[in-house]
């Protein structure tokens, strides 16, 4: 046996614990972990910024199921990707960040970008640690991966200095490690089971919360046969959409205010009451709301309101032990009911209330009329990513999922700048699906730049951009006799020329009646494609009962 090499040794051990795709910036000192991993057989995407490779690896993580890498150097690199680690915490999603570290020999000299990374990391992960010794790469990269994947998934991290990159030893000397295998998947108990389901039958007005820990366990099938089995309303949250499909008629996504304020049931399945679900405190939720709940964190039981019933496991196991205690009930909620028919009425009068704005073909356009075109164009299988304020809050209303992990947005944290990173994730991982992300123009800033990335690996995506030429409110000109104001962006900027400089193609629409045939050419184009939407400047969301921060 030979000796091995630092860089070959970490490629080694992530490519063993499963992981497929590396998004990430090479310089000092981790430029040999990316060669290294690409002769290991590991795919590496080279991104413009570590903010978006970051957020890259965290999609994919939540996409394959599995922890994916994101590689950063020392310092600034790994400062930067930080954002994605807090994203990714906050999400509950997989990931591993590996920072180049200025050699250990120069620790406290002031070297070149000398950082307490280890520290800085930690808040925001599951697991941070330093690797002191080439041959105990393979046990640091088993445990960040078992710890990043098993329980509630998150990020972990890893610091790589120099001299351990670059370091060599005796191939006999280097430390065993066991591959992770599949995360365990544990049941509730049977009590609580039993407990869930009378919960259920008592309730007058029941309504299932479907999340992204439904979503991220692969539960969709068990979900569907519970609510086919149950026939109970469920609401989607924003990246559980898709679990069930959106158009099912027991989704009540489209009365989305009063499901949540009327029901006397709730049942979280793998969704937290935070501030998207609006704490599931009143006027939002009825004051005496009973609450089940299903989460694999034991400690996410009762946040903000008390659980009658827990459930706590993995969510694809749980939603099979309902179905199988369900074949000793007869029970199923009526088809006719007075909660129903509240629903179903509401839905309709939510669906006139934006029909005037989505038949209005003045130019510029509003969102809703965008969006009628937009959701007509969307291949059935498309992954969407949807980014802005209300470029995201309308679009989640308008363009409906189909599959579960089929959409991918700002999330827990209401990140801007998620959006390129998600979405060359999305185009590497599912190169065989249209990746569609639609990005308001202030969202779509904080990652442009990676468009070359999209570019250079021809990456088939398709941007559309719907700008207002601001952050959240519009402008139709920027003033030139007094400041501009702080949410102005440039009116009417021509983003499509970035896409077409770096080699993509183009296009630019205001009006309306132009839309669809500029969507199906940058769908027909074999390569990235940037729409950019002139939307109205006063464009908004229809009025809404309550305001979207209300407690
Ligand atoms: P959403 O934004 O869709 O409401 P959240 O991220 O708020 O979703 O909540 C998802 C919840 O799912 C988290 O509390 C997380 O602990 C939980 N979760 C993660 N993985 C699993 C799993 N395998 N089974 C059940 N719950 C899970
Ligand atoms: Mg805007």
């Amino acid at each position: 046996m030979g000796t091995i090499n630092g860089a070959t040794l970490m490629a080694r051990s992530l490519k063993q614990q499963g992981v497929e795709y590396m998004f990430g910036i090479v310089g000092f000192p981790v430029f040999g972990i990316a060669l290294a991993a690409q002769k290991e057989g590991i795919t590496y995407i080279g991104m413009r910024n570590e903010q978006s490779a970051s957020y890259a690896a965290q999609a994919a993580g939540y996409l394959t199921g599995r922890p994916q890498a994101c590689l950063v150097v020392s310092g600034p690199g790994v400062i930067h990707a930080l954002a994605g680690l807090a994203n990714a915490q906050q999400n509950c999603w997989p990931m591993i960040l590996i920072g180049g570290a200025s050699p250990t020999y120069q620790n406290g000299m002031g070297a070149f970008q000398e950082e307490r990374q280890v520290e800085l990391a930690a808040p925001y992960c599951k697991y941070a640690h330093g690797v002191e010794h080439v041959a105990r790469i393979p046990y640091y990269v088993e445990q960040a991966i078992r710890t990043s994947l098993y329980g509630r998934p998150g990020p972990v991290y890893l610091d790589m200095p120099d001299n351990v990159i670059s370091g060599d030893v005796d191939e006999e000397q280097v430390v065993k490690a066991a591959t992770i295998g599949e995360p365990p998947r544990s049941q509730a108990h049977p009590d609580a089971i039993e407990a869930a389901l009378s919960t259920l039958e008592s309730a007058e007005r029941p309504l299932v919360i479907v999340g992204k820990g439904m979503s991220w366990s692969r539960a969709e099938d068990e979900v569907r046969q519970f609510i086919e089995r149950t026939q109970l309303p469920f609401l989607a949250s924003p990246m559980g959409k898709g679990v069930l499909p959106d158009d099912d008629p027991l989704s009540v996504g489209a009365a989305r205010s009063t499901a949540l304020k009327e029901a006397d049931v709730v049942f979280l399945m793998g969704a937290r009451l935070n501030w998207i679900m609006h704490y599931g405190l009143p006027p939002r939720f009825a004051p005496d709301v009973r609450v089940i709940q299903l989460d694999i964190s034991p400690e996410a039981i009762g946040t903000n309101v008390a659980a009658e019933v827990a459930l706590v496991g993995d969510g694809k196991a749980i939603a099979r032990q309902l179905n199988q205690a369900l074949d000793n009930r007869q029970w199923f909620y009526p088809a006719e009911s007075e909660w129903r028919a509240t629903l179903k009425a509401k839905a309709q009068a939510n669906q006139e209330a934006v029909a005037p704005m989505m038949e209005d073909d003045s130019a510029p356009m509003n969102y809703y009329r965008a969006y009628r075109d937009i959701d007509a164009w969307l291949p059935e299988d498309a992954i969407v990513i949807g980014e802005g304020a209300n470029t995201m809050d309308i679009g989640r209303t308008q363009m409906l999922n189909r599959s579960p992990r089929h959409r991918l947005d700002a999330g827990t944290y209401g990140t801007m700048g998620i959006g390129l990173g998600f979405t060359i994730a999305a185009a590497v991982v599912h190169p065989d699906r249209p990746i569609v992300a639609v990005q308001g123009d202030s969202a779509f800033g904080f990652s442009g730049m990676e468009l070359e990335t999209a570019c250079r690996y021809k990456l088939p995506i398709k941007i559309v951009v719907l700008n207002n030429g601001g952050i959240g409110v519009g402008n139709e000109t920027l003033p030139t006799d007094k400041p501009i104001p702080p949410g102005a962006l440039t009116p009417g900027a021509r983003y499509e020329g970035i896409m077409e400089a770096l080699g993509g193609r183009g296009f630019y629409v205001e009006d309306p009646a132009e839309l669809r045939g500029v969507l199906d050419e940058a769908m027909a184009f074999d390569g990235p494609a940037l729409v950019n939407v002139r939307i109205h400047h006063r464009a908004g969301r229809k009025p809404q009962q309550f305001g979207w921060l209300t407690t």
